[in-house]
């Protein structure tokens, strides 16, 4: 049986060590504040809204919520984010996306100050994971990866890593995080040859293909970790992962539960950076 690699274990251990820092912060006068900004009344942005919102009140992070209507005009959307990058009570913002057709996100996005971006939105976030040196802010699903192999002490330097899907927000990002913790990273895609091959070489994969159980025992051999970042609704209306759970999970020595796994770590991630940006400001 595999070892399960459980979120809220990790999430735990990183929001005690940010009580303590953002109580340092508030000895020397700062208050950590966050605005989570969302367009319209998305249920899966209002569940997540609702879970920072407590994770950051366990932290000691003040929220704003910007609550703006369906039909707020590209330029109105625009002059609220650079209200907040003039603003500096707030250290951070997470602005929901998709946002709505109308409204061309790319602009909203480099609207934002990168120092303000929370979950690696912005080009100048992206190109700080890119250059390796620790700056900027990584998107909190990737960073949630990391946060799982070290708070299990995984060994990551010199491992062989495939990551399954290479979009902006989880595949990109992890597989650079990766190679930042010196990992040798493969990054694999829908054109990907021989997938189920070049996984079982791999000594960490990590499922982000979007594909309900996709990852079944063909692509695992034991020894492996496995990270399962899918989220879906099967036939029963349960939540499953990008991997085929109940076939691979007597394989591999360990592996993230969906749910339960690396999205229960994201919101103490994005606390994470808001204490980080607050702490960069008090410097
Ligand atoms: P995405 O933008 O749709 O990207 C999926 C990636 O997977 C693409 O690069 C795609 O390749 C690749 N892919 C698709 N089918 C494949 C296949 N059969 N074999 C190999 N690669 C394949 O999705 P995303 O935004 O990265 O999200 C991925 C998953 O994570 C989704 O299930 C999403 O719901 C979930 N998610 C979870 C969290 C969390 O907190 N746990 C947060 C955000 C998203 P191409 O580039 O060639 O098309």
């Amino acid at each position: 049986m595999a070892k399960l690699l459980k979120g809220a274990e990790a999430a735990k251990a990183l929001t005690e060590q940010l009580i303590a820092r953002a109580d340092e912060l508030k000895r020397s006068g700062i208050k950590p504040c966050l605005a989570i900004v969302r367009v319209g009344e998305r249920d899966d942005d209002i569940a997540y809204e609702r879970g920072a919102m407590k994770r950051c009140e366990k932290v000691g992070i003040e929220v704003r919520n910007v609550l703006l209507s369906i039909d707020i005009t590209q330029e109105a959307l625009i002059e609220e984010i650079e209200k907040i990058n003039k603003d500096n009570d707030i250290h951070g913002v997470l602005l929901f996306r998709p946002l709505p057709k109308h409204i061309d996100d790319a602009a909203v996005c480099e609207a934002l100050a990168a120092e303000k971006d929370m979950d690696g939105i912005t080009r100048g976030s992206l190109a700080a994971i890119y250059s390796g040196r620790g700056e900027g802010y990584a998107p909190c699903t990737a960073q949630s990866c990391i946060e799982i192999l070290k708070h299990f002490g995984i060994p990551v330097a010199g491992k062989r890593a495939v990551v399954i899907g290479r979009s902006l927000v989880i595949g990109k990002p992890v597989s650079m995080l990766l190679l930042n913790e010196n990992a040798t990273v493969t990054t694999c895609h829908s054109r990907s040859e021989n997938l189920p091959q070049i996984c079982r070489e791999a000594d960490i994969i990590i499922a982000a293909a979007g594909k309900a159980a996709m990852v079944t025992k063909e692509y695992v051999k034991p020894g492996q970790t496995v990270l399962d970042v899918g989220i879906h609704v099967d036939d029963e209306g349960n939540m499953c992962g990008d991997t085929a759970f109940a076939e691979i999970e007597p394989v591999v020595d360990a592996i993230t539960p969906v749910p339960g796994g690396v999205g229960s770590v994201t919101t103490a991630i994005l606390a994470s950076h808001v204490i980080e940006a607050a702490e960069k400001v008090a410097k």
